[in-house]
């Protein structure tokens, strides 16, 4: 037995959290700013939740799911992505009926589960944060939906993000190129990996995703899925292109973009940065307007997209973006000697009561050691109590950092020290 984290996991880590928490609370504030609201799925769903909306062909259904049979006898996954499940619980609520107010919005953060090779930015259990906007085929939405991620990414700091951007039409559109495509890969059959030779047959537009090197040299000169794009399909994209660039968006066009899902239609993106000359792709979404009447529910087209939070956190490390994180403590009280203990616990309280940020000594050690616990939690103000103070009632506040002292009366502390703090910092 192995008491150790599984392979490709993590701890999330006290000075790694802060950060986590960060991103998450930004990513809430900007998503609400779009109207968005929480949606909190399962973290595990019936198996053909994922199987047949991800694509039973795809590298996440045939190689990467963490899928079990219950006590039950029930065919369970840990869910791998969060749009299957999102649509299922929009569906299965009814959030299609008329009296919900069109686009719904809904966003999510937590883990998802692949069985896949770790390595940097590439873990088994990792997480995202996705939204979803369900309702309508309005171009704007694709818009907004992508401006709102480059504001996140903005907001956070990231740098050298560079928007790929792609579209695989309507699926008359994506009929034609299929066949555009075996009529090119075809010839080419035997150099192609053994993956490929299978997607080749089943899904060849597959093959355009595929990482492995041989597949993609066949695909360089693949043909363009935008030469095939019917009139509706080409007046989409052209919408979304010249909408984009009334937003200063910039993009670029990469037509052998297909995405690792096969629910995509139409519009379909990423945002790609640059670490330590490798290129690492921290979001990725488009529009997906057939899968709620894939599973039961009304014509209803939609739009979101994933992005991956350990990538973001590693882009935000290489790059040296330092967050804007508070965690120095407001007053940390020092205790002198045993009978002193029990006053301690009623002003640290009192503080913390107050709203304040305190700490206190519960080892009952020598100043010196106390002094430095208070320095290593960044405490603003020192407070010593002992004996003396508590029968005197007057204590010693002192700022940790300019010295400076004031004499006050423990009830003071307890009842007003944020005019002690402000005397304090004058
Ligand atoms: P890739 O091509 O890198 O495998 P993907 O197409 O499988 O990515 P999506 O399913 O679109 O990825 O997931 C959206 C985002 O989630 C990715 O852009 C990435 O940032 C993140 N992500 C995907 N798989 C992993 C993983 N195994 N570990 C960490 N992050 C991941
Ligand atoms: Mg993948």
């Amino acid at each position: 037995m192995k008491l150790q984290k599984p392979k490709g996991t993590q701890d999330i880590l006290p000075g790694q959290s802060e950060k986590w928490q960060y991103v998450e609370a930004l990513a809430r504030e900007t998503f609400k700013k779009y109207r968005y609201q929480e949606i909190r799925t399962p973290i595990f769903e019936h198996y053909e939740v994922i199987s047949r909306s991800v694509g039973d062909t795809t590298d996440i259904v045939t190689k990467e799911m963490y899928d079990f049979y219950d006590k039950g006898d029930r065919h369970i996954t840990l869910r791998p992505e969060g749009t299957a499940p999102v649509v299922r619980s929009y569906v299965e609520n009814k959030f299609f009926a008329p009296e919900v107010q069109k686009p719904v919005k809904l966003y999510y953060m937590g883990s998802m589960f692949r069985y896949e090779r770790p390595q940097a930015g590439r873990l088994r259990e990792f997480h995202q944060i996705g939204v979803e906007c369900f309702g309508t085929l309005n171009p704007a939405v694709d818009v907004e939906t992508i401006a709102m991620a480059a504001q996140l990414f903005d907001e956070l700091g990231i740098q050298n993000v560079t928007l790929h951007l792609n579209s695989l039409g309507n699926s008359s559109s994506r009929a034609a190129y299929r066949q555009a495509l075996i009529d090119y890969l075809t010839p080419l059959r035997e150099g192609l990996s053994k993956d490929s030779q299978r997607r080749l047959e089943e899904n060849p537009l597959r093959v355009l995703d595929s990482k492995e090197p041989e597949d993609k040299v066949a695909v360089e000169n693949a043909p363009s899925i935008l030469d095939y794009l019917d009139e509706e399909s080409q007046i989409h994209f052209d919408t979304v292109r010249q909408l984009l660039e009334k937003l200063d968006i910039p993009y670029i066009i990469d037509t052998n973009m297909v995405r690792g899902l096969d629910y995509y239609n139409h519009t379909i993106f990423e945002f790609v940065t640059d670490v330590a000359g490798s290129e690492l792709t921290i979001c990725a979404g488009g529009r997906y307007d057939s899968l709620v009447e894939y599973f039961g529910g009304p014509d209803t087209p939609s739009f979101g997209f994933g992005m991956g939070v350990e990538r973001l956190l590693l882009v935000l490390d290489k790059q040296g973006v330092s967050l804007p994180l508070e965690e120095e403590l407001d007053i940390y009280i020092t205790v002198l000697g045993a009978e002193a203990n029990g006053r301690a616990l009623e002003l640290v309280q009192a503080l913390r009561r107050q709203g304040f940020r305190a700490e206190r000594d519960y080892l009952d050690r020598k100043i010196k050691a106390q002094f430095k616990s208070a320095d290593s939690f960044g405490a603003k103000t020192i407070l010593t109590l002992g004996q003396s103070e508590i029968e005197s009632n007057q204590v010693t506040v002192k700022n940790n950092q300019t010295r400076a002292e004031v004499t006050v009366s423990l009830t003071d502390v307890e009842t007003n020290f944020q005019e002690i703090l402000k005397n304090l910092e004058a």
